[in-house]
């Protein structure tokens, strides 16, 4: 347990608290939790119960965050406390994002500091360490100060974020974060209500803004058949990533039933292939499909000659003609962080 960042007192004589963390502003009475229901108020202070807990951790190739353009080929130590500040429908994580709310509340983990996640991950040869599987923003002091001692020993660190923070907590962890996957879920604030129990417009703030803060992005869309799977969203989903850089690779991900959404069926091939389309008449230059083994999506094209920069089959990779940062056939840029 220690004291939370960005929470400020709301009523002294009553004890009520408000975090700022994320755009949730939770108001938390003495005793509460707020609706991460991992950061509490406890006589009239707020503390985050989840810090040194870890709750999972695995070593994973660095192409499953998914991140295509940052040190491909690289081992990440991957790890998650429980808790998340939204409740999406679909998550395949929920037994950890979930189990610390209603009344069972569950907080649950091993105790592993800052300093021994570094030491784990250097010992098993890892480029870098990533806060995933559950919302990393609700771990925010876990995951700054991993990140602390992580740049300490000359590790890369990645978020895979829902996007759901405030500015002030993206002005601390920007500087010690190297990169970041960001889910973009869908373009209507209905979608983010019904499915997510969230709001848009947060979520859009918070991906210009880490942009503008260099923070290195990749973003990711679950395709759900009937939620988010207009034409028209898909576009705006588009053109949204394309109005900040054409540059940043665009995930379109392949639905699976899981959770409370096991009524419908998996993203049909068709959807996915309309969405790659539309991605490609908003000029984003790297648009890659998930989740479906063995598709001609999965590589990296160069947007200039259509060269094949990086060949992938799931998470292996086969070929990289990625010189100094450019295509080894045309010279042209490639966006990211390589080798
Ligand atoms: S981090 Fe948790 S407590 Fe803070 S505002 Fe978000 S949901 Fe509420
Ligand atoms: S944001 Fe991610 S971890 Fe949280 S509930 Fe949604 S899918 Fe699960």
């Amino acid at each position: 347990m220690k004291e939370a960042n960005f929470y400020e007192i709301f009523d002294k004589d009553k004890k009520i608290v408000k975090c700022n963390l994320c755009p949730q502003y939770c108001y938390i009475q003495e005793g509460m939790e707020g609706t991460c229901a991992v950061r509490k108020n406890i006589d009239g202070k707020l503390y985050s119960l989840v810090y040194g807990k870890m709750k999972g951790a695995q070593i994973d190739p660095i192409e499953k965050k998914p991140l295509f353009h940052f040190y491909p080929e690289s081992d990440i130590f991957s790890f998650c406390t429980v808790g998340c500040n939204m409740k999406c429908l679909f998550c395949q994580n929920f037994t950890t994002s979930q189990v610390s709310k209603g009344v069972e509340g569950i907080i649950s983990g091993e105790n592993v500091s800052p300093k021994e996640i570094v030491e784990i991950a250097k010992k098993h040869g890892c480029k870098s360490i990533a806060m995933t599987y559950n919302e990393p923003t609700i771990f925010f002091e876990y995951a700054y100060d991993t990140c602390v001692e992580a740049k300490k020993e000359g590790l890369k660190t990645v978020f895979v974020s829902n996007g759901y923070i405030t500015k002030k907590a993206i002005d601390k962890i920007a500087p010690v974060l190297d990169a970041i996957n960001i889910d973009l879920k869908g373009f209507t604030n209905k979608y983010y209500q019904k499915i997510c129990g969230a709001q848009l417009q947060p979520v859009l703030d918070a991906i210009k803004y880490y942009y503008e803060k260099g923070v290195f992005m990749e973003i990711t869309t679950l395709i759900i058949p009937g939620e988010n799977d207009s034409d028209d969203e898909l576009k705006q989903i588009a053109e949204f990533i394309a109005s900040i850089s054409k540059d940043i690779p665009w995930h379109i991900s392949r639905f699976h039933p899981d959770y409370k959404m096991l009524n419908k069926n998996l993203t049909p091939i068709n959807t996915l292939s309309k969405a790659y389309d539309i991605g490609g008449k908003a000029k984003l230059k790297y648009i890659y499909v998930g989740n479906v083994q063995g598709n001609k999506f999965e590589n990296t094209i160069c947007p200039k000659c259509n060269e094949t920069l990086i060949k992938r089959q799931g998470y292996h990779i086969f070929d990289i003609n990625i010189i100094n940062n450019k295509c080894k056939f045309c010279n042209t840029k490639i966006n990211g962080i390589w080798h």
